[in-house]
């Protein structure tokens, strides 16, 4: 018989290390409930179940059965059944997946309520109120996400049940209200939907069930996972739990709340409740919720009890958690917790107090933040920061004071930290639109929901009037670390107008340029300065990590860096073609060039000299042009070497195509045309114009360039390797270590190499002769064609060292022209999802990466002590290092910015190879 699978589970049966199968909201429910703490009964159906739905299109078989089995047990435990119309039990069908994703899936809230029971419920509730608004939450909810319809429809009609009665709010409806409402939702369903709202209690459950699973492959959920890079086939878990009802009353109510401040990491109560509520009220922000602390006024043995249950999940996860929680006439009830999402800034400082308080090993802390993180930390940010100085509203407001220094409009809440100027925008197609033509456009709501998302991802920044830091807008802006200031209630927003308006008086219409800091609140008017970060800061030198610092963010990447640094086996260099940029480079952590482009060398007035070599007709006037050029890149390369003195410094032959450096076509062509039509000729621009005509190419980029130019142009390279030579000479002479390292580029086939390889030993022992200093250096070179990767082994010959070039080898690999197919054609390619991220960006592991895995084998099969390395954009990539990372490259290299993020990865890869789960992803 063949094996059918468990498709349902108990709350029992679960634990928090079961996401994969029964999603995040699932896997903690079973959790808490196994800690003993107050999680109303339920089970789970598994994401297997819905994958199986998706992939056939209806219901696995067996899965009825269990659910069946499980409703029963459910049932005889709470002492009524679903739907019993004396006393109705009710329940949730709630979706999760391994991965949060906020308020994009569908969930339906009391479900077995119909005609026959709503009456029951009044009675047993002795509120007939909240019966009635508890049976229409249900229409409404269930209209819209399990039969279609039109969510707004419901609003209205809501809106005119408020405007007939003169109520503010929805809590002052009264029982007779809502009973006409349910009436008047009913016939909405049946005319929208084109069937009556089902009586049948297991018919309501079984089609949001069905509704739930579906929500899978939604849009909105669609587009969040392709943001996230959250694979598509892993579908979503059910779960399906007896109702607690927070709108039973003032003694009732629902929150959410996180055992640390998720935008700073502090520590303290951080939450909103909303008293006589149910469900997504608070995360909605349908009406104004008020600060945790209060329900210690409101009900002190719920919020110590609340309180309580907070540090024993925190030290139960070790980590910031976030929950959902409801009272129901004075009992507590948790009904979700999970690991929380968190800005860049908190996850350090968190990671940092967790190792403090002995909850986590620093290999931990390492585990829980990531590469990108810090990136962001690296940003710049507004240069004035006012957090700590009042509310909206206090006196100083006002665009550019009369110091001349930016002063905010409006304070909000600083739900997202980052500073994000752009255009004022009010919905989200014009954020969609704007953005898609390169404006930087803000997107400015009273509130959000999940049908903004699209214009939250356009956006700059989000700028919202209402909800707090657990609003839909800051959750999801964190979610995707993007700046968002919420709750800026000063601010009249007018969408239909499309302007606010500020307290002052000020009015900001679309297309106004704003500025939102997203560390501390503020809402500029115009482009606000920027100044650097602390963070970098600290890596240029400029401020010590001091233990007492206040803020605590400093020490805490300077502890987690240093950890980063004892642990990672990948090296670290830069890509750095000035002794400028090699001292930053020092300063960010590197360990030694690993490119540097010699093409710069060859620009500005150097130019002429270039000129001089492609126009020489014999050897004398080549060789005359190439010795002007030798003196200038001695000295460059001198003074690189200098910079690193004792460290590898990789130094790569020309590799651009001759022409590049020589004038545009057109531009020549018309100049000549024009002296000509002067009669005035001149013979050296016509010889030049021939040139430039006789080195075009139709695909440069393949043509003659790297390794052929060497080889094509006699003595460039000699010329060159000349220069590192006499310059570490030079360097040696006067008491230096120099380390230079010659690298060829593109490389196709060993034979190149050797050629190169033995000109450059002759130069060397040339120099050796005439300066009596000891000048042998590695020559190597890049691996950027995929037939250097296929015959690496055979490269190895004659290579001392191979350093990937992965930009190039990922053009070549995937035939793109880089300059070209960016531009023109990969938004495309990213909406039809054929790949998640620019393979410029991250390595594309599956083709180029297998290249790179074959080329250092094969590389090392032949040479043992070959030195490997990579040099494209990916070597600072945080993906991309850990490929390498496993790889068992020796070092990655990148730009000097980037160093930091690299050295954090390859701490990174080292502790998650040493085994426990990988971490930092809370995603
Ligand atoms: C590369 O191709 O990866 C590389 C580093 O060289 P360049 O980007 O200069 O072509
Ligand atoms: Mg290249």
């Amino acid at each position: 018989m063949p094996n059918t699978p468990k498709y349902v589970y108990a709350f029992a049966e679960g634990n928090k290390d079961l996401k994969d199968l029964l999603g995040g909201k699932g896997a903690n429910l079973a959790e808490m409930s196994n800690l003993g703490l107050p999680v109303p009964p339920g089970f789970t159906i598994t994401t297997e179940a819905c994958r199986a739905y998706l992939a056939e299109g209806h219901e696995p078989s067996g899965l009825r059965a269990e659910v069946d089995a499980h409703l029963a047990a459910l049932e005889e435990r709470m002492g009524r059944r679903l739907g019993q119309p004396d006393d109705p039990l009710l329940v949730s069908v709630r979706s999760g997946a391994a991965f949060s994703m906020p308020g994009m899936m569908d969930t339906v809230l009391n479900i077995g309520l119909s005609d026959a029971s709503v009456d029951g419920l009044a009675a047993q509730a002795g509120d007939e109120r909240f019966a009635w608004d508890s049976y229409r939450r249900l229409i409404q909810m269930f209209g819209k996400t399990v039969l279609g319809v039109d969510g707004e429809l419901f609003e209205e009609r809501l809106e005119s049940a408020k405007d007939a009665k003169g109520a503010a709010s929805d809590l002052d409806l009264d029982a007779s209200d809502l009973r006409s409402l349910v009436a008047a939702y009913k016939e909405l369903v049946a005319k929208e939907a084109g069937q009556d709202f089902p009586q049948d209690p297991r018919t309501q459950l079984d089609l949001a069930v069905r509704a739930v699973f579906s929500s899978w492959n939604g849009e909105r959920a669609r587009l969040y996972r392709r943001q996230e890079r959250i694979p598509d086939d892993l579908g979503t878990a059910v779960n399906i739990v007896a109702m607690v009802f927070g709108n039973l009353g003032s003694d009732s109510g629902t929150g959410v709340a996180f055992t640390r401040d998720p935008a700073t990491g502090k520590q303290g109560v951080y939450g909103d409740y909303l008293a006589n509520a149910q469900g997504e009220d608070v995360v909605a922000g349908i009406r104004n919720t008020v600060p945790l602390a209060d329900l210690e006024r409101l009900d002190k043995t719920s919020y110590d009890q609340l309180l309580g249950i907070m540090s024993t999940l925190e030290e139960h996860y070790r980590d910031l958690c976030d929950i959902e929680f409801t009272i129901e006439r004075g009992t507590l009830w948790m009904l979700q917790t999970r690991v929380g999402k968190r800005t860049a800034e908190a996850a350090f400082r968190i990671a940092a107090q967790l190792v403090d308080q002995g909850l986590i090993d620093e290999d931990e802390a390492l585990r829980r933040v990531t590469g990108a993180q810090l990136a962001q930390l690296m940003f710049p940010r507004f240069a004035e920061r006012s957090e700590d100085t009042g509310d909206a509203g206090d006196g100083d407001l006002g665009d550019d004071g009369a110091d001349g220094e930016f002063r905010p409009i409006a304070r909000g809440i600083a739900a997202s930290p980052g500073a994000a100027v752009g255009r004022a925008v009010f919905d989200q197609d014009t954020a969609v639109e704007w953005a898609s033509r390169g404006e930087r456009v803000i997107l400015v709501r009273r509130e959000t929901n999940p049908d903004d998302l699209a214009g939250m991802v356009a956006a700059q920044g989000i700028l919202t009037s209402r909800g707090g830091k657990t609003s839909h807008a800051a959750v999801v802006a964190r979610g995707m670390g993007k700046t968002c200031v919420c709750g800026a209630e000063s601010l009249a927003v007018d969408p239909a107008r499309r302007r606010f308006t500020a307290p002052d008086g000020v009015e900001v219409a679309e297309g106004d340029v704003i500025s939102v800091d997203g560390t501390s609140g503020c809402v500029y008017l115009g482009e606000a300065p920027v100044v650097p970060s602390a963070v970098v800061d600290y890596f240029e030198g400029r401020t010590a990590p001091s233990p007492d610092q206040a803020d605590g963010l400093v020490p805490a990447v300077h502890r987690i860096m240093a950890h980063a640094d004892v642990r990672r086996r990948l090296r670290v260099r830069a890509n750095a073609d000035t002794a400028e940029d090699a001292e930053r480079a020092l300063r960010f952590g590197a360990q030694g060039i690993g490119l540097l482009r010699t093409e710069h060398m060859f620009l500005g007035e150097r130019r002429k000299h270039v000129e001089r070599l492609v126009l020489a007709d014999s050897d004398e006037g080549r060789t005359a042009a190439l010795e002007s050029l030798l003196p200038l890149q001695r000295r460059d390369f001198a003074d690189v070497l200098a910079a690193m003195d004792g460290l590898p410094v990789t130094i790569r032959l020309l590799d651009p195509p001759l022409h590049e450096f020589l004038p545009d076509l057109t531009d020549l062509s018309v100049r000549v045309a024009l002296a000509e039509a002067r009669g005035e000729e001149d013979a050296d621009d016509r010889a030049l114009l021939d040139a430039v005509r006789r080195l075009h190419e139709q695909n440069p980029m393949l043509g003659l360039r790297g390794v052929r130019l060497g080889l094509v142009i006699p003595g460039l390279f000699a010329m060159q390797i000349r220069a590192i030579a006499e310059a570490a000479a030079e360097r040696v002479r006067e008491g230096g270590s120099p380390h230079a390292e010659i690298m060829v580029p593109l490389v196709g086939g060993v034979q190149e190499l050797e050629i190169i390889r033995d000109e450059a030993h002759a130069v060397f022992a040339a120099v050796a002769e005439e300066t009596g200093a000891e000048v042998l250096f590695p020559v190597g070179t890049m691996i950027e064609l995929p037939r250097a990767a296929l015959t690496a082994g055979q490269i190895a010959e004659a290579a001392e060292f191979f350093s990937f070039g992965t930009n190039d080898l990922t053009q070549t690999t995937w035939g793109f022209s880089r300059d070209d197919v960016e531009a023109s054609f990969f938004t495309a390619y990213l909406d039809a999802g054929i790949f998640g991220v620019s393979p410029f960006e991250t390595l594309d592991r599956d083709g180029v990466g297998r290249l790179v895995a074959l080329a250092a084998s094969e590389g090392r099969a032949t040479r043992p002590d070959l030195t490997l390395g990579v040099c494209g954009e990916h070597g600072g990539d945080p993906e991309s290092v850990r490929f390498f990372h496993d790889a068992g490259l020796d070092y990655v290299s990148c730009s000097p910015f980037r160093l930091p993020v690299a050295r954090l990865e390859a701490g990174r890869a080292a502790v998650a190879q040493d085994g426990g789960r990988p971490g930092g992803d809370t995603r």
